[in-house]
């Protein structure tokens, strides 16, 4: 039996008024039922941090359809890993019971033979559960019974020293779970944590493995690490760590050819940040239509020099470069077609007046397109006149932008005039 450190509720700054008032809810009412319940990963880590947790996750020794008969509004996911998830209206709390040791006569914890975890629904002790977490940081646990915090790992030390290790060989635990390479990485963008030199050595090896995890899973990993507030750093970090090259090979391999293509990527990674800081919405489609913009630019270049008109060549390109992305990202057809409906919206905004220029700033998709076009103004394309046009256009009333956009050859013109005024 290994002894964990007990931090007493004195001895660390969580306080109950800084957990989400569901999250104590649920943590209560296991409690008062005689259950174990702790506050555990992200909350606990976040908190002493300083931080505000994104979620708050529940660890407990009540087994799933326990949790169930606690509560009406519960609901009971996973196949691969079976959690309890908790209903308050549009809030979830996750609610996981212990997991155990995996033995391979127990059928409810499978490994296949590249020792990859298939099935992990062995119950167990928080003592055990702490094994199979990720990184130590990630296995505290907040104890409802007595507001201490749990330590069995030295994660406290890692707290301090701003690092992330692996709990147990990191190679094995790579292995077991490759998409833990990514979280590596996001926790140490998000955190502004190193990665301790033992957990970081092998993710350069073992970039590849990512390659046989679901393409739906690599696909939410992605937008976890574009939507985390620290976009730009995970990029520069997957890149560093060769995983980049996994996710998006074409993207890779462009800039590879064209590094000077880096700094659109960059920008718009740098105003996803921004909005992300500001509490503004943020769509997937629109980073990944950035990360592509590149392969599809260098794809639509081959068909224009084998003479097909713009449009047919950006199309021929969309199915030779979006399917090839979506094998190892898979995204849902609703995020494909925004993808889609911004890039063909870049030639279009390339019009000033007429039915497409009409037909661009009526579409449903304008918002986007332009603030993509001016971020590739931005990036040092050449379409700043463009964005310049469309961004006078909407100061202007409606009644002046319908004028504009049927085409008064001396709109320009006159329209600079009136400001000048
Ligand atoms: P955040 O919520 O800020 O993204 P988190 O650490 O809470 O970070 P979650 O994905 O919410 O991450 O998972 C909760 C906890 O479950 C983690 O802290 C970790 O202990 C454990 N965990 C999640 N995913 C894995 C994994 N792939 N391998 C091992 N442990 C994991
Ligand atoms: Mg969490």
């Amino acid at each position: 039996m290994t002894q964990p450190t007990i931090i007493s509720r004195g001895e660390h700054g969580i306080s109950r008024d800084q957990i989400d008032s569901n999250a104590l809810k649920v943590l209560y009412r296991l409690h008062n039922a005689g259950f174990q319940a702790y506050l555990v990963g992200g909350g606990v880590r976040d908190l002493l941090l300083g931080l505000e947790p994104k979620d708050f996750d529940i660890a407990t020794d009540a087994t799933p359809e326990d949790v169930r008969n606690l509560f009406r509004n519960c609901r009971l996911i996973g196949r691969r890993f079976r959690l309890a998830h908790i209903h308050f209206g549009r809030e979830i709390i996750e609610v996981a019971t212990f997991r155990g040791e995996h033995s391979p006569r127990n059928k409810n914890g499978v490994l296949d033979n590249s020792g990859r975890i298939l099935r992990d629904n062995v119950y167990g002790t928080l003592e055990e559960d702490v094994w199979r977490r990720d990184f130590k940081v990630n296995a505290l646990y907040y104890n409802i019974a007595d507001f201490s915090v749990v330590d069995f790992t030295g994660a406290m030390t890692d707290i301090n020293d701003r690092t992330m290790r692996m709990i147990g060989d990191a190679e094995t635990r790579y292995r077991e779970d490759p998409v833990r390479m990514l979280r590596a990485v996001r926790f140490a963008a998000k955190l502004d944590f190193s990665i301790h030199k033992d957990s970081e050595t092998p993710i350069y090896e073992l970039s590849t493995v990512l390659s046989e995890i679901p393409a739906a899973r690599l696909f939410d990993e992605s937008i976890k690490l574009f939507h985390s507030g620290t976009a730009v750093k995970c990029f520069e970090l997957l890149r560093h760590y060769g995983l980049f090259q996994v996710l998006f090979p074409q993207t890779e391999a462009a800039l590879k050819q064209d590094p000077e293509s880096e700094v659109f990527i960059v920008k718009v990674l740098q105003s996803t940040d921004a909005r992300i800081m500001d509490g503004n919405n943020v769509n997937p489609a629109f980073v990944f239509a950035a990360l592509l913009w590149q392969p599809l630019l260098n794809q639509t270049q081959r068909f224009l020099s084998d003479g097909l008109p713009v449009n047919l060549a950006m199309q021929k390109a969309i199915d030779k470069v979006l399917p090839a992305q979506l094998r190892m990202t898979s995204m849902p057809k609703r995020l494909s077609l925004i993808m889609k409906d911004i890039w063909f919206l870049q030639d279009r905004l390339a019009n000033h007046s007429g039915k497409r220029a009409i037909a661009a700033f009526t579409h449903q998709r304008f918002r986007a397109a332009y603030d993509f076009l001016c971020l590739r103004s931005a990036a040092g394309e050449d379409v700043a006149k463009h964005c310049v046009f469309w961004t006078d256009l909407q100061k202007l009333s409606p009644q002046k932008q319908e004028k504009a956009l049927q085409g008064k050859k001396s709109f320009m013109s006159r329209f600079k005039k009136a400001k000048k005024v």
